[in-house]
């Protein structure tokens, strides 16, 4: 079972991959014709970065590839081990509807393009952080399929560090380009879970 279960991961790591790609190489163009207007980043938040990645796809790799992680494994049911794969497959859909609402405006790091637009429809209708929300998704998806105290809980561990030190800044960097527009959109929706109400 457990072997099933680190299949499942792996197919969903290469299916994130692959969304992700094109909008990465759209990103290194647009650096290297400088189409940005600004951006945030210092060798702190390079190294957080780094960090979240190892515990995404690198400490999952060396998990299901070595057994050198394997003194550390736990066993859940199975039904937990399937839910975690429920749990991933709405993980990557977030993630790629994510990545189509916010289109031209996506970024790896906090960035604002020369013709950069607020996106507030699709996904971020409901919630400001879809991408950040389907990481969540991701690190709560590995605990369950990844059953091993290292591999487990090395996104929600690393990914949090960053997610807690990046989206206030994300929201400042917004604010101070979109002022009112997006003090009205924070209003309307969450973080990462949409306003009830709304
Ligand atoms: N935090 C968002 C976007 C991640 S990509 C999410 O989780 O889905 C990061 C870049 O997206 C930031 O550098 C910022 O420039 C841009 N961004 C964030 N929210 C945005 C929005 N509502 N509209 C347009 N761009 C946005």
């Amino acid at each position: 079972m457990n072997n099933t279960f680190k299949i499942v991961f792996l197919v969903g790591l290469i299916i994130a991959e692959v969304i992700r790609f094109p909008h990465r190489q759209r990103n290194k163009r647009e650096m290297r014709e400088k189409k940005l207007a600004e951006s945030r980043l210092n060798p702190l938040d390079v190294m957080l970065d780094f960090l979240a990645f190892g515990g995404m796809e690198v400490i999952p790799l060396i998990y299901i590839f070595t057994p050198w992680l394997d003194f550390a494994n736990y066993a859940l049911p199975p039904v937990l081990g399937w839910l975690g794969a429920v749990i991933f497959v709405a993980t990557l859909w977030l993630l790629w509807r994510a990545h189509a609402d916010l289109g031209l405006n996506w970024s790896p790091t906090l960035q604002i393009t020369q013709a950069h637009q607020l996106v507030t429809q699709g996904v971020y209708h409901y919630i400001r952080h879809p991408i950040y929300a389907a990481m969540w998704l991701w690190g709560i998806a590995q605990v369950l399929l990844l059953q091993n105290w290292i591999a487990g809980p090395a996104t929600l561990l690393f990914y949090g560090i960053v997610y807690f030190r990046r989206t206030p800044r994300e929201e400042q960097m917004m604010l101070d380009r979109f002022g009112d527009e997006y003090r009205a959109y924070m209003q309307q929706t969450g973080r990462v879970i949409p306003k009830l109400g709304k």
